[in-house]
C-alpha cells in the first residue's frame, strides 16, 4: 500500500518546525528517521495533510556531557547511541539496550526522539529512559517544559506531548555514585519487538541494593517503572524477601493477551526477568539468576 497524497515541507530551524506545526494543527506529523511514521502512512493508520521533516535541523543533533548531566539531541540515530563513547562511559544501559532494537538498517535511521514520541510500550529506549530517570526536553511556541520520563509516557503511543510540540533532547543524569545495569528482553527472535523486557539501574553496595529502578516494557501500556523495588533496597536479600518483591509485581503490572503471548505468560516473564536481574546484580546465583 502506499501514502495517501500528502504535503511535505523540510524544517530549517526548531522555530520553523514549530512555525508549521503551528500553521496546519494536529494534521501535521514530525519526520524523524521515518522507520514507524512511513509504515503508519503506507499502511493508511495515519494520513497527515502534512509531514514536517526536522532531519537537517542541526541543534536537535548530538551528545554532549556537561556536570552530571549528558544530553542526547531527539535526532540521535539509534547507530550513534549504539556507537557513543560517551553513553558507553555514563549509560552503558542504553548501549547494550539499543543492540535489540530492530535491525541495522532500521537503528542506521531511527532516532531517539522518533522512539520516544511514538511510545511503543515494546520499545527498549522509553523503559532503559524510566530506568535512567530522564528528563524529556519539549519545545512548543511558547518556550521550553521539562517533564520526567515517569510522566512522559501516558498510554500506548501516547506521550505528554501535544500535536504542535517537539521532542528536542533528553537529559540523563549521571549519578555520582558508582552504579550497575541489567537489560534483558524475551522476543521471538532477536532485534524483534520484545514480548517482555527489563531495563534497571542499580546502586549496589556490599550485598545491597541502595538504589534500584526496575523499568519493565511489554508488560503493560507504557513502560512501568515497578514498585516492587521497594521490598529490595537496603536489605539482606533472601528468597523469601524475592518472594515478596515478586508478588507485589504480579500484582502491580497489567500486560496484555496478543498472538504473542498471553497477559499470564508475560507475568511470568517480568518474575523470571527480576529473579534474574537481582541474582546477576548482586552476584547471587542461589537466588535463580540465570
Ligand atoms: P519517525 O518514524 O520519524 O516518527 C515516529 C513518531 O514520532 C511519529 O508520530 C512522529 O511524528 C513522531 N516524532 C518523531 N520525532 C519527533 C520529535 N522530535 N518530536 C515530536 N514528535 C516526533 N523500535 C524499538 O524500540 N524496538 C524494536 O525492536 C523495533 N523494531 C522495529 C522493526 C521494524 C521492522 C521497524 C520498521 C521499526 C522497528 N522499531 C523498533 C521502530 C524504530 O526504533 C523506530 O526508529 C522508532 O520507533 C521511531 O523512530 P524514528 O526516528 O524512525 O521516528
Amino acid at each position: 500500500m502506499k501514502a495517501a497524497a500528502f504535503a511535505y515541507a523540510r524544517a530549517t530551524s526548531v522555530v520553523n518546525a514549530l512555525d508549521l506545526l503551528e500553521a496546519h494543527g494536529d494534521r501535521a506529523k514530525v519526520l524523524s528517521g521515518g522507520q514507524s511514521l512511513m509504515p503508519a502512512m503506507n499502511l493508511r493508520l495515519i494520513s497527515p495533510e502534512l509531514v514536517v521533516d526536522i532531519g537537517e535541523v542541526a541543534e536537535l543533533r548530538g551528545i554532549s556531557v556537561t556536570g552530571d548531566t549528558v544530553r542526547i539531541g531527539a535526532l540521535t540515530r539509534h547507530v550513534e547511541l549504539q556507537r557513543s563513547p560517551e553513553i558507553v562511559a555514563h549509560a552503558p544501559l542504553l548501549t547494550e539496550a539499543i543492540a535489540h532494537v530492530a535491525h541495522p538498517a532500521i537503528r542506521n535511521r531511527g532516532t531517539i526522539g522518533g522512539s520516544l514520541a511514538h511510545a511503543d510500550p515494546a520499545s527498549e529506549l522509553p523503559a532503559c529512559m524510566v530506568a535512567l530517570n530522564a528528563t524529556i526536553i519539549i519545545r512548543g511556541k511558547t518556550g521550553e517544559r521539562r517533564v520526567a520520563a515517569t510522566d512522559f509516557f501516558t498510554g500506548i503511543y501516547e506521550t505528554a506531548l501535544a500535536a504542535q510540540e517537539l521532542l528536542v533532547a533528553v537529559e540523563l543524569p549521571t549519578g555520582r555514585r558508582k552504579s550497575a545495569h541489567f537489560f534483558h528482553e524475551f522476543a521471538r527472535r532477536h532485534g524483534d519487538y520484545a514480548i517482555a523486557g527489563l531495563a534497571a539501574q542499580a546502586v549496589v553496595e556490599g550485598d545491597l541494593f541502595a538504589d534500584l529502578r526496575l523499568a519493565f516494557f511489554a508488560v503493560g501500556d507504557r513502560p512501568v517503572l515497578a514498585k516492587a523495588a521497594t521490598k529490595l533496597v537496603n536489605i539482606a536479600i533472601t528468597r523469601a524477601g524475592l518472594s515478596a518483591a515478586l508478588a507485589v509485581l504480579s500484582q502491580e503490572l497489567d500486560p496484555q493477551s496478543d498472538q504473542q503471548a498471553s497477559a499470564s505468560m508475560r507475568r511470568h516473564l517480568a518474575g523470571v526477568l527480576l529473579t534474574r536481574c537481582v541474582g546477576t546484580l548482586l552476584g547471587r546465583p542461589d537466588l535463580g539468576a540465570g
